[in-house]
């Protein structure tokens, strides 16, 4: 092992090495070098098996083409000019040997079972050949790994390998017919998701290239592009839904929020153009009108543009003005709903928002100084049973609290204030109208934060399930 400490986010760099032909060494004559073999055997390789005593199945495997067996011991020669070098012997001696003469011939080897003694791994597979998805825990939880790769046997198609050699074998003339990238890209997105697809997958091939070579035949508009706008969730990746998630994966360019954690970005389309647009309190990166302005010039470039925003576009979002100068440009949208929030912050800190014996109504609000005062509703606000949501509240806690005492709020109502909710740096704080801002005022609090007030926050003690830890009282 490198006496280097690894601190990359991926521990493994997974690729597909092309093996056809190409001389592999497998150390070790019992079953699993058997199994090891197989592996490369199915992907082509020629096989140099080395062992005093190979299994009868192994020598067969071994003596099948080009393929070689040396029954012997292992000799430092054996490496030589192998691409790939496998040990699976029971002899720890002989592993770490066959791993220090590889390492130190820069080829690629695995001693099986003996991390520290790898130089690549191998994955759990899932294989519809062509297409073959490989799933690795690099080593921490090998049963998650393959776990993981079973719930994705049930859900790739069985045919899944026959779709793609079907688009495989038409590759090259769509290339040379649709010219454009972004065009090419809709075509096969239309195959692959449409009635082509749905043949292919059920077996009935001739119809399917029938269908595809017809669909090649007619080509595909130009139609321009469109806008989804997207509401991301307050934070944790788990909250965003199927549909945000299937039009991120489709976008060519993703305007964003500092709201939109960056493991949420992290799952749009990789090759996506990704561009910032702000806004913290006092940085807006790129001003209101300047954001829907760039909503209407891409995707009348007739690209697919992904305007991503935290929790839902429609709440305190501003989602209503980007999509009106789009609808004023005759532009195509989309508009995806997503978790509020309130809705996340309370679920997470165990707050109901509303509930039987607490609170009939929730009302959502933004405590956003204008002219540095509050210009509120107050008289509306005090209801006993009803629950406030301040989004954008922290900077005016204090006034926010003082102006529903002086109105006549009791000052023992509990407030919570909850900071990065749902994320895993969640942290809740309590206390009541009267004691909140005095409270705070001693926490460095991180944005964005929410402010929730009424009875429902008493029972944050008894339903808090997440990061209950940072609760401070
Ligand atoms: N459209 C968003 C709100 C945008 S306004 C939504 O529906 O959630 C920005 C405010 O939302 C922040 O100032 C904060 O009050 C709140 N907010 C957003 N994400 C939050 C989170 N993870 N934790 C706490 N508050 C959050």
């Amino acid at each position: 092992m490198d006496s280097k400490e690894f601190k990359a986010d991926m521990r493994y760099l997974p690729i597909f090495i092309d093996l056809q032909n190409r001389p592999c060494l497998v150390v070790g004559g019992g079953d699993v070098a058997l199994r090891k073999a197989e592996m490369l055997n199915r992907a082509g390789a020629t096989l140099h098996v080395v062992a005093p005593e190979i299994s009868s199945q192994l020598a067969t495997l071994a003596a099948q083409g080009n393929n070689h067996m040396y029954k012997r011991g292992y000799q430092q020669t054996d490496i030589e000019s192998k691409t790939l070098i496998i040990a699976a012997t029971d002899d720890m001696t002989l592993n770490a040997q066959v791993y220090a003469d590889a390492k130190h011939a820069n080829i690629p080897v695995n001693v099986v079972d003996q991390q520290d003694l790898c130089t690549f791994i191998t994955p759990s597979i899932v294989d519809r050949s062509p297409v073959v998805v490989a799933v690795s825990s690099a080593g921490a939880a090998p049963v998650l790994a393959r776990q993981l790769r079973a719930k994705l046997e049930t859900l790739i198609p069985a045919r899944y390998g026959e779709l793609a050699e079907l688009a495989g074998s038409f590759r090259q003339r769509v290339q040379q017919q649709i010219k454009s990238t972004g065009l090419r890209l809709k075509f096969w997105e239309g195959v692959l998701q449409g009635p082509v697809a749905e043949l292919a997958l059920a077996g009935q091939s001739e119809k399917a290239r029938d269908m595809l070579e017809k669909a090649l035949q007619e080509g595909v508009a130009e139609d321009g592009g469109e806008v989804y706008l997207v509401g991301a969730g307050p934070g944790d990746p788990d909250l965003v839904t199927f549909r945000a998630l299937r039009l991120m994966q489709q976008a060519d360019i993703v305007f964003y929020d500092r709201l939109v954690a960056p493991a949420i970005l992290d799952m749009v389309r990789r090759d996506a153009e990704r561009v910032y647009v702000g806004k913290a309190r006092a940085d807006h990166a790129v001003p209101q009108p300047g954001i829907n302005a760039l909503l209407v010039q891409h995707a009348q470039q007739g690209k697919r543009v992904l305007r991503l925003k935290g929790g839902d576009p429609f709440i305190f979002g501003r989602g209503g003005e980007e999509i009106e100068s789009l609808a004023e440009q005759g532009i195509r949208f989309q508009v995806v709903p997503g978790i509020t929030a309130a809705s996340g912050c309370a679920s997470y800190a165990g707050i109901p928002l509303t509930h039987r014996d607490y609170a009939q109504s929730v009302r959502f609000l933004t405590g956003h100084l204008q002219d540095g005062s509050l210009n509120l509703p107050w008289m509306g606000l005090l209801e006993k049973r009803q629950t406030l949501v301040f989004y954008m509240g922290l900077v005016g806690l204090a006034e926010i609290c003082q102006q529903l005492i002086a109105h006549g709020r009791d000052s023992d109502t509990p407030v919570a204030l909850v900071e990065q909710g749902t994320l895993r740096s969640q942290r809740v704080f309590v206390g009541n109208l009267g004691n909140m801002a005095q409270k705070i005022a001693t926490q460095k609090v991180r944005a964005p934060t929410i402010i929730i007030i009424g009875d429902v926050v008493q029972l944050h003690n008894k339903l808090a399930w997440y990061n209950n830890d940072y609760v401070a009282q």
